[in-house]
């Protein structure tokens, strides 16, 4: 049995998938009489591609990959849910997180009844790979870390996920939700070497359609077959292939919006900077800066009383007095600085 397929529950390795119509004709004819779909016309009558193969071809194109290391999810919160269902065994296995970090690996594990294990990050941010290693063993069957890492901003040193990526006993799971933001940080070219590694990218951010949907989870064919076995059939619809394979065409407005948010975010990192009431702003390879504050509740309710939303992580572990916030347009960023201004 494959290192892999060892780490897999016993339900999910012996699982008969179910096989859509779909999914069990493949050839090419003209009159498809096997899915009770309304036969009349109305553009969206037939059932989606189950497994999203033009998509999947664009997309390994832009990620430098092949289409069969590619599995697409209802964002990429589908493919973490999933990734616990087919891994651990709810009472028995556990996975590892390292706070303060991204909220949904925790409530996934929750809702899956799977127990969550934490060794926070040190205070520069960056992993505690003893501390980490100390807590495993043949029950840790996934660690998450995001990096860029929500809501601290920064890139894990690649020393570090190097070492996990030997010494982890189970599936390591490098969340690259901000990858867009520094590209050539990403660990998908580690792939090859690492089968129990699994990178998360996802459309929403960078790419900026949130809205529609999708999620992408690049690793090992091995791996890819078992989130496939487990996800519902159609789980993306196909609305959101359509979107995503004309957007996908745009590769460069994506880079130029890439590009103007990066300039945006040293523009807000200099003002923040500069507020008396402001302790530290901290560096970001992301979409969003993480600001230490005296007061951040009062400082959080007066942008709401001016119509500015921001995320309130102050108390997340190691982020006490600090708020999240995301870089905007030009007209939002000064609007946001104006207002911050007025508040000292
Ligand atoms: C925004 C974000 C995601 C994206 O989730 P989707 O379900 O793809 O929209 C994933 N991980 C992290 C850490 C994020 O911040």
């Amino acid at each position: 049995m494959s290192e892999v397929l060892k780490l897999v529950r016993e339900n999910i390795q012996k699982l008969t998938p179910y096989s859509s119509a779909r999914h069990e004709f493949k050839g090419n004819a003209d009159v498809f009489l096997d899915a009770n779909e309304n036969p009349f016309e109305t553009g969206l009558n037939r059932y989606p591609d189950p497994l999203q193969n033009t998509l999947k071809i664009k997309l390994s194109g832009i990620k430098k990959t092949d289409p069969s290391t590619l599995f697409l999810g209802n964002g990429s919160d589908e493919a973490i849910d999933l990734l616990i269902r087919v891994f651990c065994e709810p009472k028995e296995d556990h996975i590892l997180i390292v706070p303060p970090t991204y909220g949904m690996y925790k409530v996934c594990a929750d809702i899956s009844d799977v127990d969550v294990r934490q060794v926070q990050l040190l205070t520069d941010f960056q992993l505690d790979v003893d501390g980490i290693l100390k807590e495993s063993n043949q029950h840790s069957k996934i660690l998450f870390i995001c990096s860029p890492n929500n809501p601290t901003g920064n890139l894990m040193a690649k020393e570090d996920l190097e070492r996990l990526l030997q010494d982890f006993p189970g599936i390591l799971v490098i969340d690259e939700a901000y990858i867009d933001f520094c590209p050539d940080s990403s660990m998908v070219s580690k792939l090859s070497e690492y089968p129990k590694l699994v990178v998360l990218q996802t459309l929403s951010k960078a790419w900026g359609m949130a809205a529609i949907r999708l999620g992408i989870a690049i690793a090992s064919p091995e791996i890819i077959t078992l989130l496939n076995a487990v996800k519902p059939p159609y789980n993306i619809n196909k609305l959101t292939q359509q979107q995503a394979l004309s957007f996908l065409d745009k590769e460069n407005e994506m880079q130029d919006f890439v590009r103007r948010s990066v300039e945006q975010r040293a523009k807000l990192s200099r003002e923040l900077s500069g507020l008396n009431y402001v302790l530290k702003v901290y560096p970001s390879d992301a979409n969003f800066l993480l600001v230490k504050m005296k007061d951040p509740s009062f400082i959080f309710h007066s942008l709401i009383d001016q119509g500015i939303v921001v995320r309130d992580r102050s108390r997340q572990p190691l982020c006490e007095g600090c708020l999240r916030i995301t870089v905007g347009t030009d007209k939002e960023n000064d609007f946001l600085i104006a207002t911050l201004k007025s508040l000292q």
